[in-house]
């Protein structure tokens, strides 16, 4: 393809994508083919000669589209949202035209340079502790997911734990790391994978009202296990958890952690977007005591995936733990240490220009367009939550700090599931469900900038009307 024909080719991919987003709210959110509908679709191998983009853009509309879920649709309540947006699209796009590996500073130094300004600014803007700017000891690093900055976080607390032993002897001892029921299952794959074995994580009870961390019960735990001859290595605690966005209280978590030199890895995976806004911070109380944190602008923050913010306090410690220099990637610039080399920072040693993505979205929307975002998915759950109590029939089944509100019909769980299944099976809009409390519970999560008022009530709507069906009166 020479760059005229890209050019061409291009203009009509970027008309797809435009046509793909201005047609979004007529189309039903998921699709109801059954499985194998695609692959029975396709050809059985590639073809023999070349064809024009214009060919797979039509098979896109017949094949693809049609069966999918649609993450971007304004009436896509499932989840947690993951936004992506027009400057995130042209970012990404830059970063493949560049296609720049990224894995040492000498490899393509504003590659990695332009990573570390726009963790900073992000740190700024969330306004995190000094010390995980790049200016102190620590520093951000772009990782793919939430899940990868808990395994890190995890292999770096291990490391810490077993006194820089691991790195060559293994675990030698028995390590765990605790987190709270609600804690999202990365963390058990990242004990798994650091070689914790199946009794690696401790899940610690929660407040049956908040639904976040005992601070007793994690005390106790640890003190138990440290009776036991076991060595506590990372708490991961949650601001915003998966199930029902609960805020684990940092401040008293923190000072455990700081007691007995436990490594405190922060996951704020989905709610972390929302602390660009200076009144949804309070989640952040004792993240001073944070060794790391993480939160995924590609859930919240209209950055496409994959795009999760991780920050160390102490970026030598994780360098330590993750470094391994063959021959073949020696240079002066890693030999001066004046340079960041950020395959040291993650699992693989690859990377990514993904830096482009955030950087254009920051200077798109600028501050305020991004808290106008947030503030709106707070604004819209908070109008959706009004609703439900306001209806006796329904129930609020957990607090609603940010943009997910968790409700159920005062029925059974047989009635809620149906209730779900009815409301999806609208093709309007699409929600999920969690259990709160050991009861099947409904969850809407607002996040995507298309969605309104007009959506949020449409949601409303339909599941009174369902529930007109499914209560007896
Ligand atoms: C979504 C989520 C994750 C996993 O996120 P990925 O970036 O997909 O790995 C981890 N923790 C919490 C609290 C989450 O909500």
């Amino acid at each position: 393809m020479t760059p005229e024909e890209f050019r061409r080719a291009g203009h009509a991919v970027v008309d797809w994508i435009a046509d793909y987003w201005a047609t979004l709210p007529e189309r039903p959110v998921t699709s109801a083919a059954p499985p194998g509908t695609v692959v029975a679709a396709l050809p059985d191998g590639p073809p023999e000669r070349g064809e024009p983009v214009e060919a797979v853009l039509a098979d896109l509309d017949t094949l693809v589209t049609p069966h999918l879920t649609h993450w971007q649709h304004p009436g896509f309540f499932g989840y947690f949202p993951a936004n992506t947006s027009g400057p995130s699209v042209l970012g990404d796009l830059v970063s493949s035209g560049l296609g720049v590996q990224g894995m040492l500073w000498a490899t393509g130094p504003a590659c990695t340079e332009l990573e570390t300004a726009m963790l900073d600014w992000l740190a700024d803007l969330l306004d995190l502790p000094k010390r995980f700017r790049s200016a102190g000891a620590g520093g951000g690093v772009i990782q793919d997911s939430a899940s990868s900055a808990t395994l890190v976080a995890t292999l770096v607390a291990v490391h810490r734990a077993s006194g820089g032993r691991w790195r060559e002897g293994g675990v030698d001892r028995r390590y765990r790391a605790y987190t709270s029921t609600q804690g999202h299952s990365s963390i058990e794959k990242a004990a798994r994978i650091a070689g914790l074995g199946a009794d690696g994580v401790r899940v610690v009870e929660v407040d049956p009202e908040t639904l976040a961390m005992s601070p007793a019960a994690l005390r106790a735990a640890v003190e138990a296990d440290r009776a036991d001859g076991v060595v506590p290595t990372i708490v991961v605690a949650t601001v915003g958890t998966t199930s029902t966005t609960a805020v684990d209280p940092l401040p008293e978590i923190g000072a455990i952690c700081a007691e007995y030199g436990i490594f405190l890895h922060v996951d704020a995976a989905y709610a972390g977007a929302a602390t660009v806004c200076p009144e949804l911070r309070s989640g952040h109380a004792g993240l001073e005591y944070a060794d790391s944190y993480c939160f995924d602008p590609h859930k919240w923050l209209l950055t496409g995936f994959d795009c999760d913010a991780f920050w160390v306090a102490d970026r030598g410690e994780l360098i330590e733990a993750l470094t391994v220099l063959p021959e073949y990637l020696r240079n002066a610039a890693t030999e001066s240490g004046a340079v960041i080399d950020y395959r040291d920072w993650q699992v693989p040693l690859g990377r990514r220009f993904r830096a482009l993505k955030l950087w254009f979205v920051l200077r798109w929307y600028g501050v305020e367009g991004l808290r106008a975002h947030i503030r709106s998915g707070v604004a819209l759950a908070a109008r959706f939550a009004d609703r439900v109590r306001a209806d006796d029939r329904f129930e609020l089944a957990a607090p609603h700090p940010y943009s997910l509100v968790c409700f159920r019909l005062r029925a059974d769980d047989a009635v809620n599931a149906e209730l779900l299944a009815r409301v999806n099976a609208s093709g309007r809009v699409h929600l999920t469900h969690t259990r709160v409390a050991g009861r099947h519970t409904l969850r809407l999560a607002v996040g995507s900038p298309h969605t309104t008022k007009a959506h949020v009530d449409e949601a409303w709507t339909l599941l009174s009307a369902a529930a007109d069906t499914l209560l007896p009166h």
